[in-house]
């Protein structure tokens, strides 16, 4: 198991024990960085022009399973070699968000993430337990990200078809008042794509039987 930087910590601890209504917001996050991902891969195709992919090619797949409590967030972009997992999500990206926290410590949390965007960690909100599959463009191997929270994460190899990244969160059990289950719901998933992601210029697909 390897820790994460000190900062990361501080971020996924205020992501995990957050009070905030909004936790929908993960999937805004999750699907713009596929959208950045496949940006990436796809200026490649334009620039270089030696990918042999078209725009066409390109799309999110967002795969609800109420049985197995998990939502899976797929693209086919760049994806990301071992270094880049170990280094892109074992440390966080927006320390925005902790130097305004350090500076208006008597704000709410939920100011704080309502101020910034808050990335990757914010699958946290609503999961106990993140997983992250991906296969860099031109890479012949692919590598597993797992973490369930601030204790640290791991990375080992694995098996998956094709470029680009794969993200599985199991869904947190429902709590008192809070609801999880409707993350795992295809008609709430879809009112959160057209509210948030309604910008996204890539195809965003469900499957609405599997769920
Ligand atoms: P930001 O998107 O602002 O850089 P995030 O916390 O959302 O911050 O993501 C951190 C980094 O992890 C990204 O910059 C990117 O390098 C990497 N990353 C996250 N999701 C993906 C993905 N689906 N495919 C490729 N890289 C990703
Ligand atoms: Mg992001």
């Amino acid at each position: 198991m390897k820790q994460f930087k000190a900062e990361s910590k501080r971020l996924l601890d205020l992501m995990i024990n957050s009070i905030y209504t909004h936790r929908e917001i993960f999937l805004r996050e999750l699907i713009s960085n596929a959208s950045d991902a496949i940006d990436k891969l796809y200026y490649q195709t334009l620039s270089v022009g030696d990918t042999g992919l078209s725009r066409d090619d390109f799309a999110i797949e967002i795969i609800p399973d109420k049985e197995a409590r998990t939502l899976t967030i797929v693209d086919n972009g760049c994806g990301m070699t071992k270094e880049e997992l170990e280094n892109n999500l074992g440390t966080i990206a927006k320390s925005g968000s902790l130097n305004f926290k350090q500076e208006n410590e008597q704000k709410e949390d939920i100011e704080i993430i309502g101020q910034f965007g808050v990335g990757f960690y914010s699958a946290f909100m609503v999961s106990d337990k993140v997983v992250v599959e991906s296969r860099s463009y031109g890479g012949d191997e692919a590598y597993r990200w797992m973490s369930k929270g601030v204790e640290g994460y791991t990375i080992e190899s694995c098996e998956k078809e094709g470029h680009g990244t794969t993200i599985t969160l199991f869904i947190k059990p429902n709590a008192d008042d809070n609801n999880y289950d409707e993350f795992l719901d295809a008609y709430t998933i879809k009112r959160l794509v057209k509210k948030y992601s309604d910008y996204i210029r890539y195809p965003i697909k469900m499957d609405v039987e599997k769920s």
